[in-house]
């Protein structure tokens, strides 16, 4: 007999006909052999209009008593779903968080997992019982037994603990939605269900995904082996599947308060190569990218930061063994890109041997600000130099001069507090898809800070003054060009953060742009960042180039680029990000013929 967890989201249990059809379900779930168990959000709107209320009487309520309040909900409706489920003949029995042992931190409002004690559950489900359990609640320990709420959406994550805990042989998450789609059906009406996803990239998708799944249930669900299947209530279509790795033995104990960062690699295997003043236009990258995949040298980071001038600095790095390869490719073309007739400067080209990638992963580093921080302190204090910087939702990568890379890989294990691990870089994977979807993020602004000197300990005063406000950044950049400023040598460093921290964001940096002795502080918002995401990039040729060359082909400049191993985002002007999702999504082959509706 398998155990299935499942969770319905508040639309699936929006009504008593949505309750019933719920039922009905989950018998059937029962009648093919399964024992079952339930986690249910609240109904419809409600945690809304709880909050509303909760407002109605204080601007700022206590978090303890809005715990009480909102916790409500979900009782709301595990009672109604038990009743419907013995309507129809199946013996079932509600439980709240506490009474199913879900023990969290005593953190009101944003409580973590700390352990499931599921005996009674188990007790239940032997009885013939469907349990069925109150999502996004638990109870904090210490003998206070306060009822805490684990932050909005949370029901995703009661239920993969759940699963975690019990062992269960798969989670279903029910939505009002088919599954994971290839991008925003919303915006790019030939989005398409995708049969199946990875942990890593459901990950990196965050932005894409993170209405369908909450990815601290993702984190859980890799974490602990876990398969998930995200499917509509309203259909019996089979859903997305996202794949886990195999599932590693790892205790129970502290099951959600996992380190932000729970990766450390080293790559020594790379060399760079930087192309300096190259035009700031359209097509640019794209030739780049165009000629080194024809030469089928698979390019592993690659980072643009913001334009200066007309002009813009374009680097990425390859396998040592293939420098001397990208390094021709890239001489070839200089001349080319230097004689556009508005281009007066002169391109340049770097090229580092001597250089090793270093990385920091964890999806924990999703919305928890200081991580990017804490990795340029480390460095800054051990007096290591960055010589690039790229970050993407649950990575972040520096290149570093190889001497000092064993050192670095160390200090950061010790930093973070996890054993180090040495990756190879290029491992393909010709099963994999090399895009599986392509997602739009208009919520973010762009900031740079001008000739901040060039010597360690700058990125860590940046991002650590940025994290005390809570702010998250994304895609940090440093500049390759070294400016010579009152006989100090310089480099830009831009980033993005939120728009809605971009007046904070600018509040503190405009004062620490003073101290640090760097130019000035500019910032944009008017941009838009699309991202390509797939794990079959991974050691492939020609991916970055074919997206590069979509956004060419429709005449939209690209002002910045970042990459981790499985995404790569641009950054482009907000008023074309709509076109570039549709043009990337279709150079990609996504796009389909269904018509996929989503409510709005
Ligand atoms: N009811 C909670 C919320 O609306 C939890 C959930 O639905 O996942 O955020
Ligand atoms: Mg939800």
């Amino acid at each position: 007999m398998a155990l299935i967890v499942q969770k319905y989201g508040g639309t699936s249990v929006g009504t008593v006909e949505r309750i019933q059809a719920v039922a009905q379900r989950v018998c059937r779930t029962v009648r093919e052999g399964n024992a079952v168990v339930v986690v249910v959000s609240a109904m419809g709107k409600t945690t809304d209009t709880l909050v509303n209320l909760a407002r109605e009487i204080s601007p700022n309520p206590s978090r303890r008593e809005m715990d009480m309040l909102l916790s409500t909900g979900e009782q709301v409706s595990i009672a109604l779903l038990s009743m419907a489920l013995q309507e129809q003949g199946q013996a079932a029995i509600s439980l709240t968080g506490a009474q199913v042992g879900i023990v969290t931190e005593a953190e009101h409002s944003r409580a973590r997992i700390l352990e499931i004690k599921p005996d009674r559950l188990s007790q239940h489900l032997e009885e013939g019982k469907v349990v069925v359990v109150a999502g996004f609640q638990g109870i904090s320990s210490l003998g206070q037994w306060e009822i805490t709420t684990l932050g909005r959406g949370g029901s995703d994550t009661s239920a993969v603990a759940l699963a975690a805990a019990l062992k269960a042989d798969c989670c279903e998450i029910y939505t009002d939605v088919p599954g994971i789609l290839t991008t925003d059906p919303r915006l790019v009406p030939e989005a398409q269900l995708m049969a199946e996803i990875t942990c890593d990239e459901m990950l990196e998708l965050a932005s894409l995904g993170a209405k369908v799944l909450h990815p601290r249930a993702v984190e859980i669900a890799r974490n602990y082996g876990i398969t998930l299947v995200v499917r509509s209530s309203w259909s019996d279509e089979p859903g997305t599947k996202v794949l886990a790795p195999p599932p590693q033995p790892r205790s129970l104990v502290g099951l959600e308060i996992t380190k932000a960062v729970d990766g450390v690699a080293l790559d020594a295997d790379q060399a760079k190569v930087a192309l300096l003043r190259v035009p700031d236009r359209p097509g640019v990258a794209a030739k780049l990218f165009r000629e080194i995949a024809r030469q089928s040298v698979d390019v592993d980071l690659i980072i643009q930061s913001i334009h200066e001038g007309n002009s813009n600095d374009i680097a990425f790095t390859v396998v040592k063994p293939a420098l001397t390869k990208a390094e021709a490719v890239a001489q070839a073309i200089a001349p080319a890109l230097r004689s556009h007739p508005n281009h007066t400067e002169e391109a340049e080209i770097l090229v580092e041997k001597r250089i090793a990638k270093i990385a920091i992963a964890g999806a924990g580093m999703i919305g928890r600000p200081g991580i990017a921080a804490k990795i340029f302190r480390t460095l800054a204090e051990a007096g290591v130099n960055i010589e690039m910087i790229s970050t993407s939702e649950v990575k972040v990568s520096c290149v570093i001069e190889e001497q000092d890379a064993d050192r670095a890989i160390r200090l950061l294990a010790e930093a973070f507090g996890i054993s180090s691990s040495v990756i190879q870089s290029g491992q393909r994977n010709e099963q994999l898809p090399a895009v599986r979807g392509v997602a739009l993020d208009q919520h973010q602004a762009q900031i740079a800070l001008r000739h901040v000197p060039d010597r360690p300990g700058m990125a860590a005063q940046i991002f650590t003054a940025l994290a005390d406000q809570n702010i998250s950044v994304d895609m940090i950049i440093q500049s390759q060009r070294c400016r010579i400023v009152q006989d100090t040598p310089c480099r830009d460093i831009a980033f993005t953060v939120a728009q809605a921290d971009l007046a904070t964001a600018q509040g503190v940096l405009e004062p620490l742009a003073q101290s640090l002795g760097s130019g000035a502080v500019d910032v944009n918002a008017d941009i838009a960042k699309v991202s390509i995401v797939g794990a079959g990039m991974v050691g492939q040729p020609g991916v970055a180039a074919q997206f590069f060359e979509a956004l060419a082909q429709a005449s939209i400049n690209i002002e910045m680029i970042a990459t981790s191993d499985i995404k790569i985002s641009c950054v482009v002007p907000q008023a074309q990000g709509v076109q570039a999702l549709k043009v990337v999504h279709e150079a990609f082959g996504l796009a389909g013929q269904t018509a996929i509706t989503v409510p709005a």
